[in-house]
């Protein structure tokens, strides 16, 4: 496959990163993604879906304009994005400190108010003071939102490609020129690489990206009885875990996230330590879960991608080829952040300003790229 014109862009890696860049530029431009798999094949499909946009500290306007995008595709293909309000859990200990003043976008709940407001959701709360109610919140299928933007872009005109793998970068005279794949070289002016952790040895020649390959461990478990339309999501910040409702009416809880140093030389199973506290300690906190069965176990196939601040880098960094355009360190939140991120990548591709602040992207944040930073969790 050989293109030839001034306006193509290669899309390497057809997770919801590199989906959400092609939906974003084929309208305008000749796009191909290129996966070495399937379509969000690797981490993108095992996303539990959680959108807490209104919990994360992320700078004004890109809670917002994710948001809007998810509720403007909803009923679009096969994609739902179901709208529930977030309650996080807190100790006994913590619950004086919140009485006075929630945290930003939440409001404090004693736990008498909780289960007054939530009558089906919760078990036994007697270690919790109450709970932070975020409203802006919701969840979605991550399969389902991924095989959407792909048919938006294929419907844009672009190609998505399985089973491609990109074998390197063809750069000429400091600028872009292609991609090497097992199939021949591609002819492209842009190239983004939205290839999770991998991006970081993928482009080992052209710029230095600190990132971390890290594993999450999600289970569903299934009630006695469906769980109530009515029950929001969750999270307790002891066992740092979250929960959500599916639409069967079971619950998918995950959690457990830790830094792999050889993921490919590591079994990617749900751990067997996790799966004992969901079902002995977390699934006590949820009205009728308690004698679930666990329906399903989901981990990474290889692994998420962990920056060292915990935001992402989507970036066309100066050192780089020119057109080289690069997305990574989207761990835990790549689905939730995939419009901004299709959005940053368009503005960095045709010069426009995005609708947001994008400066917190940049790569130059980081003086140290090496991928050995000390992790810190969401949770912290
Ligand atoms: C259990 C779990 C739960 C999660 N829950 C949530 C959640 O609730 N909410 C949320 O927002 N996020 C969540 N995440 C995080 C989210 O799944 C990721 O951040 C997101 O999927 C990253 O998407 P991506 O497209 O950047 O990377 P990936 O999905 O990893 O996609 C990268 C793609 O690049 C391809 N690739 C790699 N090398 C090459 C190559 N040489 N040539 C061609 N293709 C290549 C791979 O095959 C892969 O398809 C969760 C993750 C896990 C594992």
């Amino acid at each position: 496959m050989s293109t030839h014109t001034d306006r193509v862009v290669v899309v390497v890696g057809a997770g919801v990163s590199g989906l959400a860049v092609a939906r974003e530029l084929a309208s305008d431009y000749d796009v191909v993604v290129l996966d070495k798999g399937g379509v969000a094949a690797d981490t993108s499909s095992r996303a539990s879906g959680m959108i807490s946009l209104s919990l994360e500290p992320f700078p004004d306007g890109w809670a917002d304009f994710a948001l809007e995008q998810f509720r403007a595709l909803d009923g679009r293909g096969i994609f739902s994005f179901t709208e529930r309000e977030t309650v996080r859990l807190v100790p006994e200990s913590d619950a004086a400190r919140y009485t006075d003043e929630a945290p930003e976008g939440g409001e404090f709940l004693a736990r008498d108010d909780l289960e007054a407001r939530y009558p089906d959701a919760f078990g036994d709360l007697s270690a919790y003071g109450g709970g932070l109610v975020y409203e802006g919140t919701g969840y979605l299928d991550a399969l389902d939102y991924a095989m959407t933007l792909k048919w938006l872009a294929e419907e844009a005109g672009a190609g998505v490609f399985r089973d491609h793998e990109v074998t390197g970068l063809r750069v000429d005279d400091g600028a872009v020129v292609g991609v090497e794949t097992e199939y021949g070289p591609i002819d492209a002016d842009h190239v983004v690489y939205a290839t999770g952790w991998k991006t970081r040895e993928l482009l080992a020649d052209y710029v230095e990206l600190p990132v971390r390959p890290l594993r999450w461990n999600a289970v569903v478990v299934e009630p006695d009885e469906p769980l109530s339309d009515s029950v929001p999501l969750g999270s307790e910040p002891t066992m740092r875990v979250y929960w959500r409702p599916t639409k069967r009416g079971d619950v998918l809880v995950g959690g457990n996230e830790q830094l792999l140093s050889d993921p490919e030389g590591t079994s990617m199973g749900v751990q067997e330590s996790f799966r004992e506290t969901v079902l002995a300690d977390v699934a006590p906190l949820l009205d009728g879960v308690d004698e679930g069965t666990v329906r399903r176990e989901d981990c990474c196939p290889t692994a998420d991608c962990a920056s060292p601040d915990g935001l992402p880098i989507v970036d066309a960094p100066a050192a780089a080829p020119d057109g080289l355009v690069v997305v990574a360190g989207l761990h835990g939140r790549g689905v939730m952040l995939s419009p901004v991120v299709g959005r940053a990548v368009r503005s960095l591709v045709t010069g426009e300003d995005a609708p947001f602040p994008t400066t917190q992207f940049e790569l130059s944040r980081f003086e140290d790229r090496s991928a050995t930073f000390e992790y810190r969790s969401h949770w912290e």
